[in-house]
């Protein structure tokens, strides 16, 4: 049902003349940038990529590091060399290729960019203009691409579980319609990496506000009992007591914001074939990927861009 992805490693970039790599780093200097991409999107006339954080000249997150959001820890140097690094080793590194980016805001606006205004606040994009590049930042939220196969459109689109409860997903692809006159059948979406069920705790009110809202909503959450290691060590002492110092368990709860996202792709009718979703949970794989969650905020932002080569 889902296809796989498949990590690339693009064509070696050197680090800039004089950048700085502290001795204590574990990363080599040189290390390449690793691309993920989907293989849905098979078309000659596509560039499309998932940035990681290997690779790149930022020193604030770990050592050399691809951070591609402007973050208050890293300088704008090495942002805008690290973008122009990955858009190289996309191919889309010439002139003839613009980037547009969003002041995202978890909201479900959406905007049909061109020329003038590249970087609209909202969480979501879509374009038919080649030489045009439609990128999402994100560090655990989900970033989701689509292309329409047949009217050669492509949108790129911001689902944490804010944008996710809003339909962000369901929205873009009426918004395709709209715009271009897009079918679901030929739009192709690909879900990159993102925070997974493993990992994405949330609140109980979380879960109202999607019962709220979807009719499939129990299917989105897993609950779990919270670990207790002196409880799971000793077992037998704690058959009918509590763990002293501890109240009584916990029923934690885990959002799935890719079954979320698939399953509006679906009610639109985009078929199942034409999703894939990148196995990466972000907060397992923080050597590959950034995570909000797992480093407390102090992160840097990758880039899922989606366009369509220039003529
Ligand atoms: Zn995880």
């Amino acid at each position: 049902m889902f296809g796989f992805y498949s990590p690339h490693l693009a064509t070696s970039y050197n680090e800039p003349m004089g950048a700085k790599t502290r001795a204590t780093t574990t990363r080599a200097r040189n290390t390449k940038i690793e691309i993920l991409q989907s293989e849905i999107f098979n078309f000659s006339w596509l560039v499309h990529g998932f940035s990681t954080r290997v690779g790149g000249c930022s020193e604030g997150y770990g050592g050399s590091s691809l951070n591609l959001g402007f973050t208050e820890e890293d300088t704008r140097t090495a942002v805008e060399h690290n973008r122009q690094s990955f858009l190289r080793a996309l191919g889309a590194g010439s002139t003839s290729w613009h980037m547009a980016t969003q002041r995202q805001v978890h909201s479900d606006l959406i905007h049909y960019v061109n020329s003038g205004d590249l970087h609209p606040t909202g969480d979501g994009l879509i374009t038919d203009s080649p030489g045009l590049l439609l990128g999402v930042q994100t560090a655990d939220c989900l970033p989701v691409l689509m292309v329409d196969s047949k009217r050669r459109a492509v949108g790129a689109f911001h689902a944490g579980w804010r944008g996710t409860l809003k339909r962000i997903v369901e929205k873009g692809v009426g918004e395709m319609r709209r715009q271009f006159g897009s079918q679901p059948r030929d739009l192709r979406a690909a879900i990159g990496p993102g925070i997974h069920s493993c990992c994405y705790q949330v609140g109980e009110e979380v879960r109202d506000k999607f019962h709220s809202q979807f009719a499939y909503a129990a299917e989105l959450f897993r609950e779990a009992r919270e670990s207790n290691p002196v409880h799971e060590k000793y077992p037998l002492l704690f058959l009918t007591a509590r763990a002293p110092g501890h109240g009584p368990e916990e029923t934690l709860l885990f959002l799935d914001l890719v079954a979320a996202n698939t399953r509006q792709l679906l009610d639109t009718g985009v078929p199942a074939k034409n999703i894939s979703a990148s196995p990466l949970c972000t907060s397992c794989r923080t050597d590959l990927l950034f995570s909000y969650r797992k480093e407390k905020g102090k992160v840097g932002r990758m880039l899922g861009v989606v366009g369509i080569r220039p003529r």
